[in-house]
């Protein structure tokens, strides 16, 4: 506009000779035009900080959006997690209930199979002598032989009560105070026909610390439990092996250890040994059992106040356990 200005400045008609300079009519047009090109410059002065001002606003408007966008996208990967989270649990306690009733299904066959061989045998020696065919030798081992089938279906059938009254909360115990060496010293007793059988030395150890000191709890079931741990021990170690049972007094706690050197328990099996119905089957096949005794030996010594726990460097490098239980009150202090 300026430019315009000027050029219509010089475009106009020349002075008339005498008369120096523009004219008044070119000034005031010159002024006009410098108010035009000021009022102009204001306004895009105006003009530009509105725009500013509306570039600001945009911005913050677009910071705020892209905050809000953050924030569904993290509320939808929380949502997404949480169900990743739920199907995860979903898929969890589907696989528990499917091994709980692989287990369940397991044990009805286990439990049918255990509770028939015995009979089974009994069944067959009773009907040899009833014919009355038997020599005196053979009566004699039919005899025999009944009695240990009866046994061993005593014993499935009382393990069987005992995990039906643990289940039910109903296993009660009869506390008196108990000399632990005559508890352990009687399970080892009672073990040795059977390890003797597989040629298989029990040694007893007791440490000094022990002696004098007694421990509360019930006699036939503290009695059972290292029973358990001496039959398992005897039964899943070869012929002509050792086992090696200890008490001592540890920190002012009875602690029983059964040492076996026989097939030992897996890595993977060895969290589970203690779960009912359980049993190690990648090993050579069935052992007999129920795969109750070490659940049963687990909650007696808890309701004893003590804990059991097993060992194992692996396959075929014999398992110890141990049992740990309180002296009676004033009691076990070196
Ligand atoms: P059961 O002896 O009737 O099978 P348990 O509860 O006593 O049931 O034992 C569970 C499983 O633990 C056994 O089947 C066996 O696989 C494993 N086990 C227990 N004691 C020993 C041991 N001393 N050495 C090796 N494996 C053992």
């Amino acid at each position: 506009l300026r430019d315009a200005v000027q050029i219509d400045l010089y475009a106009a008609e020349p002075a008339p000779m005498g008369v120096a300079g523009p004219s008044f009519a070119g000034i005031v047009f010159l002024g006009l035009a410098n108010m035009v090109v000021f009022f102009e410059n204001r306004k895009r002065r105006t003009a530009e900080k509105a725009l500013t001002e509306v570039n600001l606003g945009l911005e913050q408007k677009i910071e705020e959006s892209t905050q809000e966008l953050r924030a569904v996208n993290d509320t939808l990967n929380e949502a997404g997690m949480e169900r990743e989270t739920l199907l995860q649990n979903e898929q969890k306690a589907r696989q528990e209930a499917e091994i709980a009733n692989r287990l369940r299904d397991e044990f009805m066959a286990t439990v049918s199979h255990e509770l028939r061989t015995p009979l089974n045998s009994i069944l067959g020696w009773a009907r040899l002598m009833k014919g009355g065919t038997l020599d005196d030798e053979q009566y004699n081992k039919a005899v025999t032989t009944i009695i240990k089938n009866s046994e061993t279906q005593n014993r499935l059938i009382e393990d069987l009560l005992d995990v039906a009254r643990i289940i039910s909360g109903k296993s009660e115990l009869e506390i008196v105070e108990l000399d632990p060496v005559e508890i352990v010293s009687h399970s080892v007793e009672t073990a040795k026909p059977s390890a003797d059988a597989k040629k298989i030395n029990i040694s007893l150890q007791i440490g000094d610390s022990v002696n004098g000191h007694s421990i509360k709890g019930d006699r036939d079931r503290l009695r059972q439990v290292f029973s358990n741990l001496l039959n398992n021990a005897i039964k899943f170690s070869p012929e002509n092996t050792r086992i090696d049972v200890s008490l001592k007094n540890e920190n002012g706690l009875a602690e029983i250890t059964v040492r076996d050197a026989g097939m030992g328990i897996s890595r993977e099996f060895l969290p589970k040994v203690f779960e009912r119905f359980r049993q190690d089957s990648s090993g050579s096949g069935k052992n007999g059992g129920l795969g109750l005794g070490l659940a049963i030996v687990r909650n007696l010594v808890e309701m004893h106040g003590g804990t059991v726990s097993a060992s194992s460097e692996g396959a075929n490098k014999g398992a110890i356990f141990t049992v740990k239980l309180p002296f009676a009150s004033g009691n076990g202090s070196n």
